[in-house]
């Protein structure tokens, strides 16, 4: 069960707040470890000394990759003790999927998820923090737009625009910063019997803040949902509506994977071909229906196929036509 919402002060600090917080979690539960992704593709990284979680940035506005659909190797190279992980809301979804796919056991995980304030496709966040001088300087600037729900979202990825679930709300526990006056305060929830709050936080938070951030978000997912809509619209009579004509474009690809490579569902079970070469109509629509909406499919791929809207498009077309 999640209990109240939880003040963290942050004298104008919120990074260094988050990471003094993590430590604190870290003492409190007594981890073995935190996991995170690491700056290169399809790499994970645990942080094992808790000397070292000063380095963590949960707010950079830069996703390399979605880190779920690895987490069962981790846990199987680390088989004892509690693991916390870092997660984006649309890694949370796509760890919830994985762990349903696998069975695997995730009692060893404690969730720490984080309010998303939006990333930008790499070649933009490179230049910008190039002309900002520094990544660091990227984050001040997502964080500094956190009360108003991030900077410049016309530039952020398509998955990101169109993200209908920024919020951390899943997660054992939660950070929020969306909506939230972060020189001063992040709001912090989660489940009630990890450890005793009172003594891990600043006190309860204070409701007007909550509503702030609820209010905030739900300006956010209507905006996000009426970019959605803009697309779908613009690109209706060309993209691919039903699994069928996906499978017909990915016929266009010839060998080339990298959207499937890249997904965390994939990285479970990837759709399979039959023996004239098309995939199994099954397995795509299984995959789909999954989900998470995190658009490293988009990222990766070689012709820039507008794979987010797509998917998104195909999936509630799924939805809508599984028996109730
Ligand atoms: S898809 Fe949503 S949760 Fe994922 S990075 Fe983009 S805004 Fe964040
Ligand atoms: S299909 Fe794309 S958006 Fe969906 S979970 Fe996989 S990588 Fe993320
Ligand atoms: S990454 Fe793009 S080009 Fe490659 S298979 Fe996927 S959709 Fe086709």
């Amino acid at each position: 069960m999640i209990n109240k919402q939880w003040n963290l002060e942050t004298k104008g600090d919120p990074l260094g707040t988050v990471n003094s917080f993590l430590q604190a979690v870290w003492n409190a539960i007594g981890l073995q470890g935190l996991i995170l992704p690491s700056m290169a593709q399809n790499k994970l990284r645990v942080i094992d000394k808790i000397s070292d979680l000063h380095e963590i940035n949960p707010f950079q506005p830069l996703m390399i990759m979605n880190i779920a659909g690895l987490v069962p190797k981790v846990l199987a190279d680390h088989p004892d003790g509690r693991y916390g992980i870092l997660l984006r809301p649309c890694e949370l979804r796509a760890l919830n999927e994985v762990e349903k796919r696998l069975k695997i056991d995730t009692n060893r995980l404690v969730t720490i998820c984080v309010d998303c304030l939006g990333t930008f496709p790499d070649d933009d966040f490179q230049w910008r923090s190039d002309r900002k001088d520094s990544e660091d300087g990227m984050t001040k600037e997502a964080l500094q737009f956190a009360p108003q729900g991030g900077i410049a979202a016309y530039r952020f990825r398509a998955a990101c625009q169109m993200c209908t679930a920024p919020g951390a709300s899943n997660g054992d526990i939660n950070l929020s910063v969306l909506g939230i006056p972060v020189r001063q305060v992040i709001l912090v929830n989660g489940k009630q019997d990890l450890f005793g709050w009172v003594n891990i936080s600043d006190g309860p938070a204070e409701t007007s803040l909550v509503n702030k951030r609820e209010v905030l978000l739900a300006k956010m997912i209507e905006r996000h949902s009426q970019t959605r809509d803009r697309v779908l619209h613009g690109l209706i009579e060309v993209l691919p509506d039903d699994v069928d004509k996906l499978l017909d474009q990915f016929e266009d690809c010839g060998n080339c994977q990298d959207c499937m490579k890249a997904c965390p569902i994939c990285q479970t079970k990837a759709p399979r071909r039959n023996s004239d070469g098309r995939f199994q109509k099954q397995d795509v629509m299984d995959w789909l229906v999954d989900c998470a909406g995190c658009g490293m499919c988009e990222q990766n791929c070689p012709r820039h196929m507008p794979l987010s809207i797509i998917f998104t498009h195909i999936k509630k077309n799924l939805e809508e036509s599984l028996p109730v």
